[in-house]
């Protein structure tokens, strides 16, 4: 890539959470395929992250391509308002068989936030049908990441989203304590007592609680028992709001699970899935609620649920999600995800040792190791690029979350990136960054 390409992208294009005009460059990519990335300069690195959760069964998987390929000559989008087509038909079918039958009315979304959105707009419009309209409030947790939008900020932890920066503009909400960060051990009676006393004062107020089930990805990476979350049901019944449970970073058997709230035998009211949802193809999220919740809302005052993407139900997105689902449930994940899993405890489990390290954390296919101070990420990315791995650090966190298919000499190469990364801090200063 010549040089004034790239001194245009940092000087004239967002990246994610980056000012706009960055010191540091992005590092150019050319094509990615199974596990590795390939740059610009003829480099590969192995990657650790799964663009984001997403990409479960590697880059630039045949069966993938194939399905977008053949849809694409019949059409690469229509309107779903008026319009439907056999993509989406079939491909509602198909989650609706892999989470629940009582998830059986489907919400198809353009991107997770939004999602979270529609499963927001309509836990309120449940209660307006039903005239209860002072519930329209939210109660989330300390820590928890629901995306980007306004929306989906207000129910986010307050201090990792600075809400600060928005004040006035935000809706405000409940927040309660986050269950311990311990997956094997239930330590959380007085979460759940101070969750109950909050609803004995305000469940009036209230019309959902919104949780990531058994692992709280982007405000920390922490995992907690299953036995929180069958509280969490069993007070939500009892106090009459509804469970939200946003599965877009942990579905599609990240955890061990197809699902991770399969951990604690217990269903949301409504569901929200992405990410993973198209093997990171393409940008695609879904919303699933019970009969009740869908007739309720569409019994209400608008008729209808308030919302109504342009590129809802994008068929090219259906198809490669369907295609994904498809490969996925044919593939031995279980195996392959328990495989990643036992790789991981075993060679960063040590790390545990060393005296810069908090704690290490492994479930299914996401590996964490938590540093007691945060992280210098420009120092880093570079240490790791030049070990030819892509792992990208936030705060204290570094975490692996690799494409199912990782060879296991592929994963070698990304554990020993970790410790040689974490080795080589003693020597560094270790400074506060974004
Ligand atoms: C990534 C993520 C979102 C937001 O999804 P986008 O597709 O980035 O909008 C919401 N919730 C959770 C748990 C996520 O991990």
């Amino acid at each position: 890539m010549k040089r004034s390409e790239i001194e245009f992208d940092s000087r004239n294009i967002w990246h994610p959470y980056s000012p706009i005009h960055r010191i540091t460059s992005s590092i150019p990519v050319i094509s990615a395929s199974g596990s590795k990335i390939k740059l610009t300069n003829g480099n590969y690195l192995i990657d650790g992250m799964s663009s984001w959760w997403s990409t479960i069964h590697g880059y630039n998987h045949p069966n993938l391509n194939k399905s977008i390929k053949n849809q694409l000559r019949k059409m690469s989008h229509v309107m779903f308002g008026g319009i439907t087509h056999a993509s989406a038909i079939s491909l509602c079918k198909k989650l609706i068989e892999i989470t629940s039958s009582r998830l059986e009315c489907v919400f198809l979304a353009d991107s997770g936030s939004v999602s979270v959105e529609i499963a927001l707009k309509m836990a309120v419009q449940y209660w307006q049908s039903k005239r209860k309209k002072n519930k329209k409030k939210f109660i989330s947790l300390q820590y928890g990441y629901h995306g980007d939008t306004l929306g989906a900020m207000s129910v986010c932890d307050p201090k990792n989203s600075m809400h600060n920066l928005y004040k006035g503009y935000l809706p405000k909400n409940f927040f309660v304590k986050a269950p311990y960060c311990n997956f094997h051990q239930d330590r959380n009676q007085e979460h759940i007592d101070s969750l109950e006393k909050l609803l004995i004062k305000n469940s009036h107020h209230v019309c959902a609680m919104i949780v990531e089930p058994i692992v709280q990805g982007a405000g920390g990476m922490r995992f907690y028992h299953p036995n929180y979350l069958k509280n969490v049901r069993k007070l939500c019944n009892q106090y009459k709001i509804l469970l939200i449970m946003d599965e877009i970073a942990t579905g599609f058997g990240r955890t061990g699970k197809l699902f991770a709230y399969e951990h604690s035998e217990v269903l949301p009211d409504i569901l929200c899935i992405g990410k993973a949802l198209t093997g990171g193809y393409l940008t695609l999220a879904a919303v699933m609620t019970t009969r009740e919740i869908a007739s309720t809302i569409s019994r209400g005052e608008s008729g209808c649920l308030m919302h109504g993407p342009t590129f809802m139900a994008n068929p090219l997105a259906c198809e490669v999600s369907k295609a994904s689902i498809d490969l996925l449930l044919r593939s031995s994940w279980k195996r392959k995800v328990k495989n990643i899993e036992r790789q991981l405890f075993k060679e960063l489990n040590s790390l545990k040792n060393n005296f810069l390290v908090q704690d290490v954390r492994v479930l299914g296919a996401i590996g964490v190791v938590e540093m007691k101070k945060e992280i210098n990420l420009r120092i880093l990315q570079k240490k790791f690029l030049d070990l030819g791995v892509w792992i990208r650090p936030f705060k204290k966190i570094i975490y692996l979350i690799p494409p199912y298919i990782i060879k296991k000499n592929e994963l070698t190469k990304l554990t020993n990136a970790v410790k040689e990364v974490i080795s080589d801090m003693k020597k560094l200063t270790v400074i506060h960054s974004i």
